[in-house]
């Protein structure tokens, strides 16, 4: 790199020179020829010696090409100079502006947002959005970058548009935009703006004879909230939009000190659980599975539980959905299941184990591959793991959630349909995969009467497994008259506090030594945090 400057400004220097003394060569040429044509001969009388003459006349000509070059020199100097003015002034507003969009970039709106803040004054109000687009990712990854950048132009100028002159709009990175927006003491204009914007943002955006669709969540910060600068506004107007996004997609959301607080706790509690994974804080636990009506042990459920070093157990409703948002569920999993594997594997051979996968895991190319090994790792056999899955998982991409579950079948893994009944559209989904059980959620199960709607569906839930050679477990059986019933119907698997709580290693080994597969009945609940202990 530096060689090539070098080199550069040497070949510069080179031509300089070379012009300078073709404008002196100029010169003498212009003497010669003025000399042979007498063109001197007027300044003659002047002349005391001819040679002296020669010499003057000689040195105006030689003069006037030095001049020529000088002139010519400074003016190329001076079209040197204007081009790098141009330059540092568009390097200047390039550094301060998105260069696809063209809106003002994360630096140009913290140096307008300082600017406001510095002003302090009372009359002086103003507000920081910060607008999130929903479903872009789709569009990149379905249409290319080419419809993602057309997107973001476009929005940019809907954005443009919305607001009045003394506004900005920046593109902070990605798919995040911020407006700045002064107002006067009216925060119903402000959630008016922000409408605007998003249905603004809303309207279909051609692209290729077609059409994409985003749409955008809204945060807002007033300046008089949170902030004394710019990354506290931002982060207060970031805090209000992932509120905004909870409260469901297309929302306005404004900053309310409260929501920091929980941004916080769920900022230690992600902290928190990735560490647990990693010290294998995430526990097995086991609930019995029954067959009906005789009742006997013919597995688990594992049903993770958090043994928390300091806040104690903690059941999955607290943390498996910030696994699933957070992408730690899939190594969460794994942890989970090579422990019950490696638990059950000294356990009678016919006890199976059933374990719940993530609808985001469903479309992991990779899960039946790296289930097939933490089986063969543990020793323990295919044909004693079910695998529960809720309709959510095959919602998102049905051919993807077909070749993971077909994979697994085919090795002799089987599959459930857990929390049946409570999906979108549990017949197209039992038509469309080859499960081998259907689970009906304990939501049906905790209300059976006699004659009531409820029980009227269950039965014909039951049915319809029977009719479609599927197996049907009841979660959630809490009363003998509910076990009587099921069994009645014909329901081949049963699952509830009445055979026992999902319970530890430990307590499942005693549950077994008991043989307690036939005598859980009528046993008031155990405990689980007893159990645990
Ligand atoms: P699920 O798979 O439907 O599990 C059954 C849930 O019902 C368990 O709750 C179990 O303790 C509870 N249950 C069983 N029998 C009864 C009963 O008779 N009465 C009542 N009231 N409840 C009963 P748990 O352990 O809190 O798990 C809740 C959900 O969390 C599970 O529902 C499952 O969807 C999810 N989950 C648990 N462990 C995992 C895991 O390792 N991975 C994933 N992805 N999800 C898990
Ligand atoms: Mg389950
Ligand atoms: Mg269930």
């Amino acid at each position: 790199m530096r060689l090539s400057s070098d080199a550069k400004r040497d070949s510069w220097r080179t031509r300089e020179l070379y012009e300078f003394l073709s404008l002196i060569v100029v010169g003498v040429c212009f003497w010669i020829i003025g000399d042979r044509l007498g063109l001197f001969a007027a300044a003659s009388q002047f002349a005391v010696q001819r040679h002296l003459l020669n010499f003057v006349m000689l040195s105006v000509c030689m003069g006037g090409g030095v001049f020529v070059a000088s002139v010519r020199k400074s003016l190329l100097l001076h079209k040197a100079m204007q081009a790098r003015i141009e330059a540092e002034t568009y390097a200047a507003s390039m550094a301060r502006h998105d260069a696809l969009t063209g809106l003002a970039n994360r630096r140009l709106f913290h140096e307008t947002v300082e600017k406001a803040l510095a002003c302090r004054d009372p009359n002086f109000h103003f507000a920081v959005m910060l607008i999130d687009l929903d479903r872009f990712k789709p569009v990149n990854d379905v249409h290319g970058h080419a419809a993602g950048n057309a997107v973001l132009c476009a929005i940019a100028e809907r954005l443009r548009r919305a607001l009045t002159p003394d506004g900005v709009v920046a593109r902070l990175g990605g798919d995040e935009f911020a407006a700045f927006v002064p107002y006067e003491a009216d925060r119903d204009r402000l959630i008016r703006l922000a409408e605007q914007m998003i249905a603004a943002i809303r309207q279909p955006i051609p692209w290729n004879q077609g059409q994409v669709d985003v749409g955008a969540t809204i945060g807002i910060a007033l300046a008089t909230d949170a902030a004394s600068d710019p990354e506290m506004l931002l982060h207060a107007a970031d805090v209000a939009m992932y509120q905004a996004k909870r409260e469901g997609r297309g929302a306005v959301c404004f900053f309310q000190a409260e929501m920091s607080l929980a941004l916080k706790a769920r900022a230690k509690l992600e902290a928190d659980l990735r560490q647990a994974i990693t010290r294998r804080e995430i526990v097995p636990f086991y609930q019995p599975i029954v067959a009906l009506p005789g009742k006997e042990l013919i597995g688990f459920e594992v049903l993770a539980r958090w043994r928390h070093p300091n806040d104690g157990l903690i059941t999955p409703d607290k943390f498996i959905p910030v696994a699933e948002e957070t992408g730690m569920i899939a190594d969460l999993f794994y942890g989970l299941l090579r422990q019950a594997c490696s638990d059950a594997s000294a356990w009678p051979a016919h006890l199976q184990l059933a374990v719940n996968i993530s609808p985001q895991q469903v479309q992991d190319q990779q899960l039946a591959e790296r289930i097939l090994q933490i089986l063969s790792e543990t020793g323990f056999s295919p044909a004693r793991l079910e695998v529960e899955v809720t309709e959510t998982a095959l919602i998102n991409d049905l051919g993807a959630a077909r070749a993971a579950l077909t994979a697994l079948q085919n090795v002799g893994v089987k599959i459930a349909l857990d929390d049946f009944g409570t999906g979108y559209s549990s017949l197209y989904h039992l038509r469309e995969l080859r499960f081998n059980k259907i689970k009906i959620d304990r939501s049906y199960i905790s209300s059976l009467k006699e004659g009531s709607e409820r029980t009227k569906l269950v039965d014909a839930i039951i049915q319809l497994g029977s009719s479609l050679s599927l197996q049907t477990t009841a979660e959630g059986i809490e009363t003998p008259s509910s076990l009587d019933w099921l069994s009645d119907q014909g329901c081949n698997f049963g699952q509830g506090y009445l055979f026992g709580q999902a319970m530890p290693k430990a307590a499942a080994e005693d549950f077994l030594k008991a043989g307690k597969g036939r005598a859980g009945l009528g046993r008031p609940p155990q405990d689980e945090s007893q159990a645990a202990a």
